[in-house]
């Protein structure tokens, strides 16, 4: 990052549900490095994918970050206002010769894949078909054999040769949405968020991200990715689609205490039943981001008496 800059991070949630643990972790993290470092945070609504949108999601998301008392700088910036400029992008890249039209139905690509294999890898099929855009099918981002490299802030060095890890990946869906990959892409750069913190669960999609920004000529910002809860029975990462409980909006202060125990900045005991306003005094005088565990994912249970334990840092 250009070191006359202002910080500016950022918060980016898709207005599936209500904020849940795992969420508050981006949410708390990404503020808590901007504030410390005198920036801006930014709220950013994903809403790009209505049918998967419940009716009073956004205003349940707003009423938690302002029952956590974190505010934001600026105005709500809103994705659904934006799909002229991500069609625009569309445009611009078709015309590069770098978008494709693919009529691949997922069963199709699955089966060109090992039948385990946990994400679908897309082998090119349609990429020399030069089928004539269609609003029925989607349209792929041309990848190839570089490497896209970074440095995290948390995780470290990173590298991913996109070719093996998607294959040309979506940036219009064959229902005619626009994917979360070009949206955040696009809005990052032209927001000029100076750097992003959030779950390592998307440590993958800022490769593909930084792949689109380099093609469209757009700055990519530095990332810093922190680990993700788990449901240690499941193994799997807290998400509404699996079942993660709302946060509690009347006990805001107990959740930040327990993100902070989680994101490693050893919050005092006492502190547990200290008001909100004294906890984020203290958070905010000793957040450091290098004491974040250094780990993809760590284990939390949640139980209806504790909101959410960490087991192991
Ligand atoms: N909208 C994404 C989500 O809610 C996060 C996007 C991001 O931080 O880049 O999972």
């Amino acid at each position: 990052m250009n070191k006359n800059r202002i910080y500016r991070g950022r918060f980016a949630p898709s207005p599936t549900g209500p904020l849940h643990f795992g969420s508050m972790i981006a949410a708390i993290g990404s503020y808590l490095e901007a504030r410390s470092r005198q920036g801006e945070w930014l709220l950013r609504i994903e809403n790009i994918d209505p049918p998967r949108e419940p009716s009073g999601a956004i205003s349940q998301i707003l009423r938690t970050l302002e029952a956590f008392d974190m505010q934001w700088d600026g105005p709500v910036y809103y994705q659904h206002e934006r799909l002229e400029r991500y069609q625009q992008a569309i445009e611009t890249l078709f015309e590069q010769g770098q978008l494709y039209s693919c009529q691949c139905s997922r069963k199709q690509i699955a089966m060109l894949n090992e039948p385990d294999s946990p994400t679908l890898v897309y082998p090119g099929t349609c990429r020399d078909r030069h089928l004539p855009p269609s609003e029925n099918h989607a349209l792929r981002v041309v990848t190839d054999g570089s490497v896209i490299l970074f440095e995290d802030r948390i995780q470290g060095r990173q590298a991913f040769l996109l070719q093996k890890e998607s294959g040309d990946f979506v940036l219009r869906r064959a229902d005619g949405l626009f994917s979360y990959q070009l949206a955040v892409a696009i809005d990052d750069a032209e927001q000029q968020i100076t750097e992003v913190v959030r779950g390592c669960d998307l440590l993958g999609s800022s490769a593909r991200q930084m792949h689109i920004q380099h093609l469209l000529g757009l700055n990519s910002p530095d990332y810093a990715h922190l680990p993700v809860a788990q449901d240690p029975q499941t193994g799997k990462k807290l998400s509404k689609q699996n079942f993660a409980r709302p946060v509690d909006d009347r006990h805001p202060a107990i959740t930040l205490w327990q993100v902070l125990d989680f994101l490693g900045q050893n919050p005092p005991p006492a502190l547990q039943s200290a008001s909100l306003s004294t906890l984020w005094q203290w958070a905010l005088s000793h957040w450091q981001l290098k004491f974040v565990p250094r780990t993809a994912a760590i284990d939390v249970i949640q139980n209806e008496t504790k909101d959410a334990q960490v087991l192991d840092t």
